[in-house]
């Protein structure tokens, strides 16, 4: 009996792209490759000209923090 595996077109794409990019999502966003077909439509996109280094953890977590205004709710409490 033969196991059947679907997957979509979008996946199959992403998986192929950080497959050849040695699943280093930077590098699949950053490809130069633009003669490839999948080019266009690789993931990661919105990544092109960025590294890991233009994402700081410490400064996202303060971000959620600020946008909770922990004083008001502070405040709230009493
Ligand atoms: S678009 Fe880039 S990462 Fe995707 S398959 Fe082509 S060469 Fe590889």
């Amino acid at each position: 009996m033969t196991e059947r595996h679907s997957i979509t077109t979008r996946q199959a794409v992403d998986e192929f792209c950080l497959q050849c990019r040695g699943h280093d999502p930077f590098a699949v966003g950053n490809c130069e490759r633009e003669s490839c077909p999948l080019w266009p439509v690789r993931p990661n996109r919105s990544l092109q000209g960025r590294t890991p280094l233009d994402f700081d953890c410490d400064d996202a977590t303060q971000e959620v923090l600020d946008a909770l205004d922990l004083d008001y709710i502070e405040r709230q409490l009493g």
